[in-house]
């Protein structure tokens, strides 16, 4: 059975695309894709990559050229957009669910106020215990896009998706 190709399908392929770093996550729900065009059988994917310099953008152009070529595709063309910058604003409210069933605290707010979070050392609530009485340990968690904070009722350390 030979399945259409047209920009639902290119959109539920992306959907099972995981973010090589939280795989948990797939590059729809992360925000990263900002528009797709189909021609037959030749497919254009827009993304805008998340925190500049992350390594992962390389395997999201990879991972998403795979999974259409794999189901059907013959052309994929990555388009990068850089404009808008990417923000944690559009990562959809399941992500930032997904994160904190994986143990990653989401963004707190929106990336507009996450400055002032920052400024006033606000702290980030314990994604294991709902605690607020955490501490900021590091800038920087496993990756660049996280820092490092560690619950003082619970005592783990989790780490904290930055809000840009
Ligand atoms: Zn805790």
């Amino acid at each position: 059975m030979v399945e259409e190709l047209n920009i639902e399908k290119v959109w539920e392929l992306l959907n099972k695309v995981p973010d090589p770093e939280i795989p948990v996550l797939s590059v729809v729900e992360l925000g990263v894709v900002r528009d797709v065009y189909v021609k037959e059988n030749r497919a254009e994917v827009t993304i805008t990559p998340t925190y500049s310099g992350c390594p992962a953008m390389k395997t999201f152009s990879d991972d998403i050229i795979s999974q259409l070529k794999k189901n059907g595709f013959e052309e994929v063309i990555i388009h990068t957009a850089y404009n808008p910058p990417w923000t944690t604003d559009w990562m959809s409210e399941t992500a930032r669910t997904k994160l904190k069933e994986y143990g990653i605290a989401p963004p707190q707010g929106l990336a507009k106020n996450s400055l002032k979070l920052f400024a006033k050392n606000l702290p980030i609530p314990c994604p294991r215990c709902e605690s607020t009485d955490t501490r900021r340990i590091s800038e920087f968690g496993s990756t660049a896009c996280k820092s490092l904070h560690q619950c003082n009722t619970c005592l783990d350390t989790f780490d904290y998706f930055k809000c840009i």
